[in-house]
Parts: C-alpha cells; sequence; structure tokens
C-alpha cells in the first residue's frame, strides 16, 4: 500500500488489516471458527499472556498473540481495526449486541455512589438498565430533554444534591423517534466542569443513528462512541452486535470487562459484518438519497401534519447551527404525525406492502413502526407527551430500494386512511377526520 496517499475508509473496508499470505492467500478473511490457538513455544505463550494480563507493558511494534477466542480472534480484531477507520477512533471493542455494550460501558466507567447525567429519551434498553439494574449498585441517574439549555441542565445537577459525584454523560442524538438534536460539544462543556484532581467525567454517545458514516462524536469531544452494530453497520437485519470506540486507555478497560463478562461478538458475527461494511457507504448513501425524496414527499401531503426529519430544518431553526456541526447528511430515519390518532396511524401501518412492519433500523429494506405502542410502549404517558411520542406518530427507517418504490408504498397506504382532506386550510390543520 502506497505510504504517501491516504485512502478513505470506504477504500480500505476490503482489505485493511487482514494478511491473505496468513490464509493460504484467501482474497476475503476465513471464519475463525476456534476457540483456542496453539502457541508456538511455552515462552511465546508466556509472553501472550504477560500482555494479556497486564503484567508488563508491550514493546514498541509488539501486538497481542492470539490466545483464546474470547479474548482475541482474528476476525474480532480485523472489524475492531476497520471499525476504527470510521471514526478516527484509536481503538474499538465489539460486542455480541449493542446493549452489551452499552452495559459495559457504564459498568466500567460508574461505580456506587456516582451519578450518571444521560440524555432522555435513550434507547428503551437503555433506559431499562438505567433505571432498574444500576440503582441495585447505588449508581443514581437523572435526565434532561434535548431542549434544555445549559443552565437548565446543570440547574437539574445541582437539584439532585450529588452534582460532584457525577461521573459520566450519556447521550443519544438525534433522539429516537423524534430526530431532536442534543449538542454533543455543550455536553463535553459540562463534563468538564465537573472535572476534578482524582477524576474526569466521560461523555459517552450513543451514535447509532448517524454513525459511522455521517457523524464523529469523538471529533467534538466525546471520549466513548457506542453503536448498536446491528443496525446501519450490520445492515441487513441479520444479525446482532455493537461495538464502543475510543483512545487506548479507554477501550483497554471497555475490553478488559468484556474478557470476563464475556460478552465479544462471534467470529462468525464478525464475518457478517466485515461483509457488511464493504458496502457501508453505497447502501448508507442511497438510504439518505430516498429519505431525502419521500421527507419531501411527506411534507407535502395533506393527511401528513408535521416530518421530523433533519433535511428538512430550516437555518431559522434554532438546532439548524448544532445540526451543521455535528452532522454530514439529514440520515435516513423519518418519523411523522399522520393526521388523526393511533386507529389511522395502525391503518396507514396495516396497509403497507413494500415497507415491513417491524421494530429496527438501518437495513436494507424499509421498516416501520408505530413509537407509542411499540419502541416505546414502556415510556409512562406523561413523559410520552413531554418527548412527543404521540399516538398518530410513525416512525420509518428507509432502506435501499427504489425511490419510486417506496414513495409509491407510502402513498397508497395514505390512501386508505379514513380522513377527508380540507384544502382550504391546507396550513393549519391539512385534514379532518371523518
Ligand atoms: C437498537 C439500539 C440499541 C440496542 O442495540 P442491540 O443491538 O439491539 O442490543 C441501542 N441504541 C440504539 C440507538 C438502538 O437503536
Amino acid at each position: 500500500m502506497s505510504k504517501a496517499h491516504q485512502y478513505a475508509p470506504e477504500s480500505l473496508m476490503m482489505s485493511f488489516g487482514y494478511k491473505p499470505e496468513l490464509s493460504e492467500g484467501a482474497v476475503k478473511a476465513p471464519i475463525f471458527q476456534t476457540s483456542t490457538f496453539v502457541f508456538k513455544t511455552a515462552e511465546e505463550g508466556k509472553a501472550f499472556f504477560e500482555l494479556a494480563y497486564g503484567l508488563r507493558s508491550k514493546d514498541q511494534d509488539e501486538e497481542l498473540g492470539l490466545i483464546y477466542s474470547r479474548i482475541n480472534n482474528p476476525n474480532l480484531e480485523i472489524l475492531e481495526n476497520r471499525l476504527c477507520l470510521w471514526d478516527k477512533a484509536e481503538d474499538c471493542a465489539v460486542f455480541e449486541s449493542g446493549m452489551s455494550a452499552i452495559s459495559t460501558v457504564l459498568l466500567e466507567f460508574l461505580k456506587p455512589g456516582d451519578l450518571l447525567l444521560y440524555s432522555s429519551p435513550v434507547y428503551g434498553g437503555t433506559d431499562h438498565f438505567i433505571h432498574h439494574f444500576l440503582p441495585k449498585i447505588g449508581i443514581d441517574a437523572v435526565g434532561f430533554n434535548a431542549n434544555d439549555s445549559k443552565k437548565d441542565i446543570l440547574d437539574i445537577l445541582e437539584k439532585t444534591g450529588k452534582a460532584d459525584k457525577l461521573a459520566m454523560i450519556y447521550m443519544e442524538t438525534p433522539a429516537n423517534p423524534t430526530n431532536q438534536i442534543i449538542d454533543i460539544s455543550l455536553c463535553k462543556e459540562i463534563a468538564n466542569e465537573f472535572d476534578t484532581a482524582e477524576k474526569t467525567v466521560k461523555l459517552a454517545v450513543d451514535n447509532t443513528y448517524m454513525g459511522p458514516l455521517w457523524s464523529h462524536p469523538l471529533q467534538l469531544g466525546a471520549d466513548i462512541v457506542i453503536y448498536s452494530a446491528t443496525k446501519y453497520i450490520g445492515g441487513h437485519s441479520d444479525l446482532i452486535a455493537g461495538a464502543v470506540l475510543g483512545n487506548q486507555e479507554i477501550i483497554k478497560r471497555v475490553k478488559t470487562l468484556r474478557t470476563f463478562l464475556g460478552n465479544m461478538s462471534s467470529p462468525n458475527t464478525c464475518w457478517l459484518l466485515l461483509r457488511s461494511l464493504e458496502t457501508l457507504k453505497v447502501r448508507m448513501e442511497q438510504q439518505m438519497k430516498n429519505a431525502r425524496e419521500l421527507a419531501v414527499f411527506l411534507d407535502n401531503h395533506p393527511k401528513v401534519q408535521k416530518v421530523h426529519y433533519l433535511g428538512l430544518l430550516t437555518e431559522n431553526d434554532p438546532s439548524y447551527e448544532v445540526y451543521k456541526k455535528q452532522y454530514t447528511s439529514p440520515g435516513a430515519m423519518i418519523s411523522f404525525e399522520i393526521v388523526g390518532s393511533e386507529k389511522e396511524a395502525f391503518q396507514f401501518l396495516n396497509q403497507l406492502n413494500l415497507f415491513k412492519l417491524a421494530v429496527s433500523l438501518g437495513s436494507t429494506e424499509s421498516l416501520a413502526q408505530h413509537p407509542a405502542t411499540m419502541t416505546h410502549a414502556g415510556v409512562d404517558p406523561v413523559h410520552k407527551k413531554a418527548l412527543g411520542i404521540t399516538s398518530n406518530l410513525v416512525r420509518l427507517s428507509i432502506g435501499v430500494e427504489s425511490a419510486n418504490d417506496i414513495i409509491w408504498d407510502v402513498e397508497q397506504a395514505l390512501d386508505v386512511v379514513n380522513v377527508t382532506v380540507c384544502t382550504t386550510n391546507k396550513n393549519e390543520n391539512k385534514a379532518i377526520l371523518l
């Protein structure tokens, strides 16, 4: 490989970190379906274990040798090296699910007595872990909303009476399902204000919605980036996986806990993810283009009250500046409020043909779901309302199909929804219920 030329990540997804000469010349990495690895000599085994257990530091250019597939495996390592390229991260740890990535990070960087500040809403599984598991080990958590200013957030922290115990800020942006944006560098500022000589407050960002292509939180001050690799990275609705990225010191701690929780990804899943990464950019770009076209169509449809899509933000929107700073694309997730309520939303969902009615997101096929009764069913009604998760809200994950077919499907499904369009009053309530 030429040293003078810097390849883009998408050019390296087919080859980076894999040496064909170590695998009979195979152009693709085989699946290393093995639990354990043979040492050449006893001395070599001893040297590998010294590194694995941190008994000595690495010699220059020394790499951790292969020992046992819970600690490392070629498919896992090649995948981790390739994921680093998108986020310009020093290191990466891949997990058997997004939730195992998230729970391992929270367990490693929080201890009894600590306070966690998190953006609300976070993914349902994350919310459950924060509220139903962390209290059992003496960790308190307090949430803030996308609309909160720096002063609002500082007030929320003060009111807990233990702001000095703040150990981590955990955020998810854009918020699911309403696409509200949270400012990563603002959260970094807040984290820094609570650093002391004894501790630094870690900033962790769940980047599942916009990464690894369109947002790079490490460049904006985050310490830890987390993915559900089940979504865009996997991209085919055929596996569950997660990833954590950050500097070497942070990932060393994450990998050490992973070794003892045993929640690393299997060689087979890593191999599937390597295959997925080869088409990551073309998939995500096509998904975004399709989403952009559909969002415009929805925005002009009389049976649609409001569309939540970053591509529709205008320059005078309060979020616009942060949007431009944080993202290079509006993404491929759309939610919209249909005129009506649950009944009309369900009529629409039941009529879809090309779209599959399923939760999850980021895959090649388009998916649709009803947040209020599905992904966010567990959120209490008052909080749900505050978050904008209304009964007429539908969430769409846009796939790689033809944009024409996607729009056709949405249009024919909207056609059967029983509302009478009132064209004279288009800007207020675009349609009225029958
Ligand atoms: C799906 C998802 C998760 C959980 O990931 P799994 O792979 O299902 O464990 C976490 N965060 C976000 C934003 C998600 O969409």
